[in-house]
């Protein structure tokens, strides 16, 4: 690349090596585009795994936090700030009646999902979590070890005890591992990182109901799935169930850094004073983002976009996956989608990103679309276009 070679340099002198590179220097954003150090831009239909929900630099957000950067940036949660109950009561009107904790990431916010269930059940002695094969919930340590794939925890033992991981829609053998010590199941609905694989609706109803009978938390991972990415607001919602417990971030601050615990009423209280905290945790520069966030989908009508544009972008890889013999299947809700491919997906993606289009390949066979909700039509019919001479080309 023309303009990148100092930075390449300095990021392999002094930047930890944790993420796998692509040569691309991302300058600016705007809508569902991206803009490059050389000045190419590019179809961004994989903003930061779905952080970029509402497309880059969303107008609302941005006037939102620079309105808020003129009053105060930092309000320790020892005082109130009122942005921050604000955005809790829009957080609670679109789930379930509860309270919400803020922290600053996914893992974060999943660590302290599981600190809330294994609080509860302390009084009982139950502290098991049935976790999902293939499931991914962050990098922490307790995450890494709800998370249902080995390659995270390699190399990181001994990792905390109590996590139990069952096969993936399979209802039996979720019943067949339940003891007088489970506490609670935590799912993701759309596994997203594990290569878009949707739970059958028995599955979860048939989780919800054996919560109910034995007294567990659902708790649902909705750190990529939330805020609109399946055209609804959160993704449980497809199931006709609630959760006991959700966890949010991602998508959630517009942007900028935010995760979020909500919990049902009559569990929310279980983190009292003392026993839980995050320093930088529901700020209110970063609530002020959230809070546009709600806005720009509520009077954009994003929602409804999103289940429009799912069902045309679906339309569309379908029509590609009748064309090419190389793709096995099409999954996904809306705007969560992924292709199933019978080769590796790298070249796809690097000839995709050479033609001016950026999307994902997970688990070496899936690529990943997840385009933001504000997309146009014309935005996928380009994409689309795109997508297509980089299949031409790698059959
Ligand atoms: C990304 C992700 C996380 C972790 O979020 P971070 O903000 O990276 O800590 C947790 N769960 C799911 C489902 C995710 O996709």
């Amino acid at each position: 690349m023309k303009n990148g070679n100092h930075i390449f340099q300095q990021y392999s002198k002094y930047v930890m090596p944790t993420y796998a590179k692509t040569p691309l220097v991302i300058v600016k954003g705007k809508g569902a585009r991206v803009w490059d150090i050389n000045g190419k831009t590019y179809l961004d239909f994989f903003p930061g795994w779905a952080v970029s929900g509402l497309g880059h630099c969303h107008p609302r957000v941005t006037q939102a936090v620079s309105g808020q950067l003129k009053k105060i940036l930092h309000v320790p949660n020892n005082y109130y700030n009122e942005l921050q109950g604000r955005l809790a009561e829009k957080i609670i009107r679109y789930s379930f009646d509860g309270k919400v904790f803020f922290s600053n990431s996914g893992a974060e916010a999943v660590e302290g999902a599981i600190k809330l269930t294994r609080r509860w059940g302390s009084h009982a002695n139950k502290y098991e979590i049935i976790c999902m094969n293939n499931s991914f919930h962050g990098r922490t340590l307790a995450a890494i070890t709800a998370t249902g794939q080995k390659k995270y925890k390699k190399g990181f033992g001994p990792l905390p005890g109590g996590f139990i991981h069952v096969p993936f829609n399979d209802l039996e053998r979720v019943e067949a591992k339940l003891t007088k010590k489970t506490v609670a199941i935590l799912l993701e609905v759309v596994q997203g990182e594990g290569g878009i694989v949707v739970a059958n609706k028995n599955f979860v109803r048939g989780l919800r109901k054996l919560c109910d009978k034995r007294r567990l938390l659902l708790i649902i991972d909705e750190v990529q799935t939330g805020i609109g990415r399946t055209g609804e607001m959160f993704a449980y919602k497809h199931y006709g169930i609630t959760p006991d417990v959700m966890v949010l971030a991602k998508s959630l601050g517009g942007g900028f850094p935010i995760g979020a615990l909500v919990a049902k009423r009559k569990y929310a209280d279980t983190l009292t004073p003392g026993t839980h905290a995050s320093t930088f945790g529901g700020s209110p520069i970063i609530c002020a983002a959230s809070l546009a966030v709600f806005e720009a989908i509520e009077k954009g009508r994003l929602l409804q976009n999103a289940r429009h544009m799912g069902k045309y972008l679906m339309k569309k890889l379908k029509a590609l996956k009748d064309r090419y013999g190389i793709i096995k299947d099409v999954r996904g809700i809306n705007l969560m989608a992924g292709l199933g491919l019978s080769i590796n997906g790298r070249a796809i993606v690097d000839e995709a990103r050479s033609k001016g289009l950026l999307i994902n390949c997970t688990h070496d066979t899936v690529l990943r679309i997840m385009p933001p909700i504000t997309v146009k039509k014309k935005e996928i019919d380009e994409a689309i276009g795109i997508l297509d001479e980089a299949l031409n080309k790698h059959i």
